[in-house]
């Protein structure tokens, strides 16, 4: 990230000549740099004569030297951006020339992407959007409830920073009181009956305090602990999500069920499971040994798995 930003990222004031003489150019130089990280990050700025440049607010950046050592421990290599159109779509296109696993991170996304083509609101330097790429050998049981896994990583991450309360909503939605404070999105590529890849794609919602464009109740980390580091946080998630892929790996999902079971939020509750083509109202039991959603319906119990479907709380 350029080091303008990383200089002003404390919300301070700072005048034009001691950015200029930090990166040795003229103040007209930094007002013209300014102008163009404004118009590329839609970050507030305020120029005020006699005091210099702030931003709004404080900003946490992530930081390449923070992150490798811990990341590389893990064996995750590590391509972040300012801007991408979608950590998904740049990871799917690593994976044509780079060697899994890696994890691609963006300070924004321009098309940051939800399930059936959904848009996720991707603001720069407020949240993280993350894409861990990773082979998968095995078939369908190594792939057997991935995306309600990673799901338990990142609420465990939220538990972790002081959000007792964040649970999970089948399949891939983080919840904290009844708002939505991330989201997963899976893809794959290769035979997923022998060998392949996955794109574990995931958008948490940090220090963000307002958005454009989200048209359902959201919340942020930020609302409920303050502004946070979002390199801690990063590295927290990276680790947190190695331990939960590592028991998936040895045990499967099953050996997570119950511990997602009693982190889904509509546990229990009457619900409507949306097809596509039908609702479907019932009872939401919990969830089968592959990830499916099991549902009481006129007293029979039945499994649902697939992409689009869209499970919605009977009021
Ligand atoms: P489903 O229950 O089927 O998963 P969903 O509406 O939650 O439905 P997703 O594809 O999981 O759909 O996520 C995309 C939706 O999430 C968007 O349509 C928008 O309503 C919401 N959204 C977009 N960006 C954000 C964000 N940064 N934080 C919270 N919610 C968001």
């Amino acid at each position: 990230m350029n080091k303008l930003l990383r200089l002003l990222q404390d919300g301070r004031f700072h005048s034009g000549q001691e950015l200029g003489e930090a990166l040795g150019v003229s103040r007209s130089a930094v007002w013209k740099h300014l102008q163009r990280i404004q118009n590329e990050t839609a970050l507030p700025l305020y120029k005020v004569p006699g005091r210099g440049y702030r931003l709004a607010e404080p900003l946490s950046l992530l930081a390449e030297d923070q992150l490798l050592p811990q990341l590389e421990a893990l064996g995750w290599e590590l391509y972040l951006f300012d801007a991408l159109d979608s950590t998904n779509a740049e990871a799917l296109r690593l994976l044509s020339t780079g060697r899994a696993p890696f994890l691609v991170v963006a300070e924004s996304q321009s098309a940051g992407r939800g399930r059936r083509g959904r848009h996720w609101v991707s603001p720069f330097g407020q949240n993280l959007y993350c894409s861990l790429a990773f082979k998968v050998h095995g078939g369908t049981r190594q792939l057997s409830g991935m995306s309600l896994v990673v799901g338990l990583a990142v609420m465990q991450t939220l538990r972790g920073m002081g959000l007792p309360q964040a649970g999970l909503k089948w399949p891939n939605d983080v919840y904290v009181d009844g708002r939505k404070i991330g989201g997963i999105l899976l893809e794959l590529t290769g035979d997923p009956a022998d060998e392949c890849h996955v794109i574990a794609g995931i958008g948490i919602n940090v220090n963000m305090a307002d958005a454009k464009g989200i048209d359902q109740p959201w919340t942020s980390l930020r609302e409920w602990i303050g502004m946070v580091d979002r390199n801690e946080l990063l590295l927290t998630f990276a680790a947190t999500l190695k331990t939960y892929l590592d028991r998936h790996l040895a045990a499967g999902f099953a050996s997570l069920r119950e511990e997602w079971e009693a982190a889904h939020i509509w546990q229990g509750q009457s619900c409507t499971l949306s097809t596509g083509a039908h609702e479907l109202s019932g009872t939401v039991l919990g969830v089968d040994p592959q990830g499916g959603l099991r549902l009481m319906i006129d007293g029979v119990e039945r499994s649902f798995s697939g992409g689009e479907l869209s499970l919605r709380l009977d009021r």
